[in-house]
């Protein structure tokens, strides 16, 4: 039982990582537009060159966790595809790790020709997950700051053309990025991407999805987000992310994989156990910083812009109760009355809701759960300065938050809450202009 959630040490009671990031090189031939890496390390003292993954600090990582049998990540920012060792390496965590799913995440555009791509595949690797965000030379460079969108073709030709080709192919997932034309001024983003979603569906890709990532270079406000884009803890200290243990090719063991250098890093394998590491002053800091809203004391932190996370019911479960905690006894109005109420007010019993406010709230009862249903109008009200739980889907809260901010601009309620707790919100860039 991990409540109350802000037990600095999570990792270290529990012991079950539910996936290893596993940085085999900091090496990368690109210079993505959006890379954390090379954008934090303009600003942040850096030793990011540690090169590859030395192959005895590999098998002390695996002998570290015996048996593990969660997701094991290869990327981390770097290119796993410039290492000639890469199917060695798989092959080694596999005869180690059996039952664990290892997985690779590349730009896939260096050229290793068919005879390396097979062995690739018939190390054990059970998934490619290839990063391709722009679909001509042109934005390719853009983009991914390289010359080598053929080099990625070619790559997807050559296994094509291998004997067990297709079912190689079946592994292999390209991630597609949301508003190219918004963020990063791409032309017709989306018939480009179609065309070459095409080509590689000719190849005999099947399996395509889609990832934010934000450009760097945005102003951020100093010292700390706003109450509109943070509302709770970053999910790395109590969501699925939380179980990742995220370790760079030196060995560090930092916090989360947008921790690309050594400023912050919670310790380092080498050097001290899981146990020593889980309970190092830094992780406390860590976490204390995130329990308390303060990510301000954490540079990367306060930077980051993936506040966002797929954690599971149970996970948001948890949070809830800490949530709740935060305005036990005070009286709060609700927003929303759907599943999320449902699954999620009972958490919110030792609070005293004075209104569930809808947007359609004539078309409801004038009470539910002896509550009164109210328009949001009463936002301009006294009730205006109560704390405001948000009840909705994780992929409502975001336009909820939107439509309250223009409608009412003068609106700031004394805390907010979104329940379930999501980082689906995007960050707001109109803000910062
Ligand atoms: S491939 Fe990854 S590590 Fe390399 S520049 Fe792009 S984001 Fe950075
Ligand atoms: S805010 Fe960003 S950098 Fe900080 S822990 Fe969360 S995801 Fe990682």
């Amino acid at each position: 039982m991990n409540y109350p959630l802000p037990n600095c040490g999570f990792h270290s009671i529990y012991q079950q990582f539910s996936a290893v990031y596993l940085q085999q090189t900091t090496r990368c031939p690109n210079n993505c537009i959006f890379c954390a890496c090379i954008k934090q390390h303009r600003k942040l003292p850096s030793r990011r060159n540690h090169g590859d993954m030395a192959m005895a600090d590999l098998e002390h990582i695996l002998k570290t966790i015996p048996g593990f049998r969660g997701f094991v990540s290869l990327g981390m920012s770097g290119e796993g595809m410039l290492l000639d060792t890469m199917p060695e390496r798989i092959r080694l965590i596999k005869r180690h790790w059996p039952e664990c799913r290892c997985g690779l995440t590349t730009t896939f555009n260096v050229y290793r020709g068919g005879e390396y791509l097979e062995e690739l595949f018939e190390s054990g690797l059970d998934g490619v997950s290839i990063s391709c965000y722009a679909h001509t030379d042109d934005d390719y460079k853009k983009i991914h700051g390289s010359k080598s969108f053929a080099g990625l073709i070619k790559n997807l030709e050559a296994l094509k053309n291998r004997k067990k080709g297709k079912e190689y192919l079946q592994r292999v997932k390209l991630v597609f990025l949301n508003d190219m034309e918004t963020l990063y001024g791409v032309a017709n983003a989306e018939s480009k991407r179609v065309a070459f979603e095409n080509v590689a569906r000719g190849c005999g890709i099947e399996r395509f999805s889609y990832n934010d990532c934000f450009p760097w270079e945005q102003p951020v406000q100093p010292d700390g987000h706003a109450l509109w884009s943070l509302p709770s803890p970053c999910s790395v200290v109590w969501g699925q992310r939380a179980g990742i243990l995220n370790i760079h090719a030196n060995l560090d063991v930092v916090p989360c994989c947008m921790f690309t250098g050594d400023d912050f890093i919670l310790g380092n394998l080498r050097e001290s156990s899981l146990e020593e590491i889980f309970n190092s002053p830094n992780w406390h800091f860590f976490n204390e910083s995130w329990w308390k809203m303060q990510p301000g004391n954490i540079p990367v932190c306060n930077l980051c812009q993936i506040y966002r996370d797929n954690s599971r019911p149970e996970e948001a479960g948890r949070l809830a109760a800490w949530q709740a905690d935060q305005i036990a006894g005070q009286k709060v109005v609700f927003y929303g009355c759907g599943e999320s109420y449902r699954m999620y007010r009972s958490y919110f019993n030792r609070s005293e809701p004075v209104a569930i406010i809808h947007d359609d709230a004539g078309s409801l009862p004038p009470a539910i759960d002896g509550i009164p249903v109210k328009s949001p109008h009463i936002l301009t009200g006294p009730e205006g300065k109560l704390p405001l739980v948000i009840f909705a889907a994780p992929a409502a809260s975001a336009t909820i938050l939107k439509r309250l901010k223009s409608t009412f601009p003068d609106y700031s309620p004394e805390k907010l809450i979104i329940c379930p707790a999501n980082a689906y919100i995007k960050p707001d860039f109109s803000r910062l202009d």
